[in-house]
């Protein structure tokens, strides 16, 4: 049986819609985007809480190919992103290739057809010839359980499943956590608040964010002018990757972003029991760096309040920490960020002698080959698979790079009869990721911390240990010998 679509995509997030572009430029249109919502934006859609914005500078974040002069801030707010998403997907005419509110289940490939078999959940088929998946790490709300929580009577709400008709005018508020979606809803939400209370259990390594509007002077220079929001683009980008040069390579340099990071907090925090409570106990970039220009500013008002006591358990009304009093709130906010390195996207997915890519990945932790293929895993593509990420530059950036590599595989893939499928080598997958663990050796992130960075097993599966120019190199080339290509049961 013929596949019913060349492509696949599972996602409409940004990793979704850079595949789309790029499968676009590569002249393929017989693709289609699975999403399970009912509109399409993935992280951006679903992260609506007050202050939610980017912390990477909108013209790098951004598509390469989708320049917008019009961005309104050095850092956009979700609403903006959001809408950048929508606008992508107009212009670009892939609203007709979306199936919105249709969740993918399983994912089988059939080796005798090698064709991969979706099922969603309307209990409709699909065939596509090859399959792409990029349905991101964070989206798998953490929501710890403390003592008692059930009993609570007010409101609990995760800062990634932020419900708008809860008001938070005139109420006492707790915030549990101090991770990058906190120290934005902190500052949003103190001004209208009655009392705030910041639960923090690790403090944060925070720089400033030197976040100002874009004049109009400047939006019609990019405008006119597109080569120069270009030039701007790969300036912030090399800044980024120079300071994310000390956290791969062991270098007293680590002390510099340090130093700003102490001056940034001595500016705004005069008491020095705020100062020594907010002064993080780990090397800057082992956990990921906040940037914020308003959170310390936030402590100086008379109703804000950092905890830093463990807390012990919920009550009816509020909250116990650990040798305290009962404090009293009508809504309880869990900025307690996601499950990110075991990485389950809820799908069955299964490949070659029926292998499970979940169950495999549950038990030896999310492996792939420079985050993008998966031995045993025919014609498939990850977007944003395990260890792509950086702690300092966009992740939009790695995401078009795969993309790059992407092609490379289809077009070898088109080399060949239509009925053959291309299998990365399972000792090239191992000794990718042999290699890729020790390069973790004398990087910030093994200089002991504990962060979401990290499955269960204590294995970093999300980062990438280098700068994103050297991934960018990694992926640039694809060397048919990396993979055997089989036709259909037969291997050549
Ligand atoms: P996060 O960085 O993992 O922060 C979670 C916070 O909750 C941490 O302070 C953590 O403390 C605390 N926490 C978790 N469980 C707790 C518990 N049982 N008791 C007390 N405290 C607890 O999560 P996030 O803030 O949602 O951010 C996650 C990632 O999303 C970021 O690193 C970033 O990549 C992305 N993000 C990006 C943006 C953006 O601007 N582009 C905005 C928001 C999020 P510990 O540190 O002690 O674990």
């Amino acid at each position: 049986m013929t596949a019913d679509y060349e492509f696949g995509i599972v996602g409409t997030g940004f990793g979704g819609l850079i595949a789309a572009l790029k499968l676009q430029a590569l002249g393929k249109n017989s693709f289609v985007m699975f999403e399970r919502a009912s509109e399409i934006g993935g992280t951006w859609r679903d992260n609506v809480y007050p202050g939610c914005a980017c912390d990477v500078q909108s013209n790098l974040y951004s598509i390469e190919s989708q320049p917008n002069p019009a961005w309104s801030h050095t850092f956009s707010t979700q609403p903006e992103i959001w809408q950048y998403m929508k606008n992508v997907i107009a212009k670009n005419h892939l609203a007709p290739h979306i199936r919105l509110n249709t969740t993918v289940t399983a994912a089988h490939f059939l080796e005798k057809e090698a064709v991969w078999l979706l099922r969603d959940h309307h209990g409709r088929e699909t065939r596509v010839r090859m399959l792409l998946l990029a349905m991101g790490l964070l989206n798998r709300p953490n929501t710890p359980h403390f003592a008692g929580m059930e009993r609570f009577r007010g409101e609990i709400v995760h800062s990634a499943e932020w419900r708008t008709d809860i008001d938070l005018r005139g109420k006492r508020v707790a915030v549990i956590g101090t991770g990058a979606s906190a120290i934005q809803i902190v500052p949003a939400v103190a001004p209208v608040v009655k009392q705030l209370s910041v639960f923090q259990r690790t403090p944060a390594w925070i720089v400033p964010r030197f976040d100002k509007a874009v004049s109009a002077f400047r939006k019609n220079l990019f405008r006119r002018f597109p080569a120069l929001q270009r030039f701007v683009r790969k300036r912030i980008f090399w800044a980024n990757e120079l300071s994310g040069y000390t956290f791969v390579h062991d270098t007293r340099l680590r002390l510099i972003p340090e130093l700003f990071a102490q001056w940034h907090l001595k500016r705004h925090i005069k008491d020095p029991a705020l100062r020594r409570a907010f002064t993080p106990a780990y090397e800057l970039g082992c956990k990921r760096v906040l940037v914020s220009d308003d959170f310390y500013p936030t402590f100086n008002l008379p109703h804000v309040r950092l905890e830093t006591a463990p807390i012990q358990e919920f009550t009816e009304n509020g909250l116990r920490c650990e040798g305290g009093t009962e404090q009293i709130f009508d809504v309880i906010v869990l900025a307690t960020g996601f499950i990110a390195a075991d990485i389950d996207w809820g799908i069955e997915i299964t490949g070659l002698q029926g292998r499970n890519l979940m169950d495999e990945w549950k038990h030896n932790g999310a492996e792939a080959y420079l985050g993008t293929t998966v031995s045993g895993f025919p014609n498939l593509a990850l977007v944003l698979g395990p260890n792509t990420g950086g702690g300092h530059n966009s992740v939009l950036d790695t995401m078009e790079s795969q993309m790059g590599y992407v092609a490379e595989y289809i077009r070898l893939l088109e080399t060949q009869v239509p009925t053959a499928f291309l299998d990365l080598r399972a000792d090239v997958q191992s000794a990718y990721n042999q290699r890729l663990q020790t390069m973790f050796h004398g990087t910030v992130w093994s200089s002991g911390c504990k962060s979401w960075y990290h499955n269960a097993q204590g294995k970093n599966t999300t980062i990438y240990p280098q700068l994103n120019k050297h991934f960018r190199n990694a992926v640039r080339v694809l060397h048919p010998a990396d993979y055997t290509i089989r036709v259909l049961s037969s291997t050549t």
